[in-house]
């Protein structure tokens, strides 16, 4: 049997399939990015598809920036949110 990968959620570090989470990535320009597909290179950082996991998140996004090594501004913090919520919205 083909093990799946897995990878824990910054904010609840439940372990879930990687396929099931949301992926946030620093590129290797720096740049942070919301990563639908889960195929950009550079760092990454996985959350749950779940509103409270990722305004959790957000809201006290210097545990993110750790798990990116990089820093996040109110900006990007900001855009961040409205992709990862938009992309949660899409499902149902
Ligand atoms: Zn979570």
């Amino acid at each position: 049997m083909k093990k799946k990968p897995q990878r824990s959620c910054v904010s609840c570090r439940t372990v879930r399939d990687k396929s099931e989470l949301l992926r946030v990535v620093v590129t290797p320009e720096g740049e942070v990015a919301f990563d639908p597909t889960g195929k950009l290179s550079g760092r990454g950082a996985y959350l749950c598809r779940n509103e409270a996991c990722i305004t959790a998140e957000l809201k006290k996004a210097a545990k993110l920036s750790k798990g990116l090594k990089k820093p996040l501004t109110d900006e990007e913090i900001r855009e961040l949110a409205k992709s990862l919520l938009g992309s949660i919205a899409e499902d149902k």
